[in-house]
């Protein structure tokens, strides 16, 4: 019975152990691929989250470029709304024009009648109903025919004075019917303003929406190409002003007649690597090559803008160095992202034609060594190709 016990108990010992072992290897089991599971889920955590911050990125650089879509839709809003603000200006003097105009003849008409009517009554008061009567009346060839004369001059005198006094009926009706189409002209331009100044809002509170969703480093990009935005327009307004106030708004060479020479040497409008795409995009063509490069003027001028631009912490912006050459036809050229200190030519100064300004560099928004070359004609941004050789 004791050996039997004893035996019982190995037996119950060693199950216990085998129980134990097989619960620990099942229990290892579980542990092992509770732990890959684990393992792929994180993997899988990881690749979410990775392919997560691919999206957030993907998203970002799409809201930076909703942001510039709305900034030159919003742009053009304000172009837009300051042409039909000049438009407007323009008509009302016109209104104004015209209800003094409108005035003036209805004076005129007023003393034409009164004018009229004295006539009327002295002929009634002369008792001289027709002028035959009068001829009838004269006594002898002499007198017929001085009285002839005179009826004659007084019917003459009546005839154009009624003649003028339909002139000045027909001129104030008609001054009047272009009084009201102006008018009305004045009133479509307000309602298409309305409509354009809501547009403007909606894209002004959209865009503002978006920044607000930016990080502070996408911030930074987004101030710095909304700086370059800027300067596009300021440049715009600045040779648009000098044209006029040069009185060159319009071209005075035809784009074959202007005679232009490339800005590099050796190169023709095959070698532009990124073409013209109008106001609200590339405002130039670019040329790649390599820094140091020699810039030419590409017909003599006068150097108008011959400058550095800069941040206030003293880092390049913008159109980095750059100068713009006005030359006295109607065009003026502008030449971008210049090596630093590289400039040749000040403001004021003449340049003649193929004569180095300045040396290709990659300053300002530039992400290579290039040359970016802007044409305007009549002070308005062109496309260069037709300009260059
Ligand atoms: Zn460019």
């Amino acid at each position: 019975m004791n050996n039997k016990l004893k035996k019982t108990a190995y037996i119950s010992i060693i199950m216990i152990i085998v129980v134990l072992i097989a619960c620990g290897k099942i229990s290892f089991a579980d542990t092992k691929s509770d732990l890959q599971a684990q393992q792929r889920s994180i993997d899988n955590q990881i690749a979410e989250t990775n392919s997560e911050i691919a999206g957030v990125k993907s998203q970002m650089t799409t809201t930076l470029s909703q942001i510039n879509r709305l900034n030159s839709q919003i742009s053009s809003y304000e172009d837009e709304i300051g042409e039909l603000e000049t438009q407007m200006t323009v008509l009302n003097t016109q209104i104004d024009e015209k209800q003094n105009g409108i005035q003036e003849q209805e004076i005129k008409y007023q003393e034409q009648q009164e004018l009229l009517n004295k006539r009327l009554i002295a002929l009634y008061e002369s008792g001289s109903t027709s002028y035959l009567d009068m001829l009838l009346s004269s006594d002898g060839l002499a007198d017929f025919i001085s009285k002839f004369y005179l009826i004659s001059q007084l019917a003459e005198f009546d005839q154009d004075l009624l003649d003028d006094i339909e002139r000045t009926r027909s001129q104030i009706q008609l001054e009047k019917e272009q009084l009201e189409s102006t008018k009305s002209e004045v009133q479509n331009a307000k309602t298409t303003m309305e409509v354009k100044r809501n547009s403007l809002d909606v894209s002004v509170r959209e865009k503002n929406a978006l920044v607000n969703n930016l990080t502070e480093e996408e911030k930074a990009l987004q101030e710095q190409l909304e700086e370059f935005e800027k300067d596009k327009k300021d440049i715009q307004a600045r040779i648009a002003a000098l044209a006029k106030k040069n009185n060159r708004t319009t071209a005075t060479v035809a784009p074959s007649a202007a005679g232009y020479i490339s800005p590099l040497s050796g190169r023709t409008k095959a070698n532009i690597t990124t073409g013209y795409y109008g106001y609200a995009g590339h405002t130039g063509v670019d040329f790649a090559c390599s820094g140091g490069t020699p810039i030419l003027a590409v017909k003599s001028g006068v150097v108008v803008t011959s400058m550095a631009r800069k941040n206030s912490a003293g880092k390049y912006i913008s159109y980095g160095e750059y100068i713009i050459i006005d030359h006295e036809d109607g065009t003026m050229t502008l030449y971008a992202h210049g090596s630093p200190g590289t400039r040749l030519v000040q403001e004021g100064q003449r340049v003649s034609q193929g004569q180095q300004i300045m040396s290709v560099g990659t300053t300002g928004n530039s992400t290579g060594y290039h040359l970016h070359f802007e044409v305007f004609v009549g002070g308005k941004r062109t496309n260069p190709t037709a300009y260059l050789p």
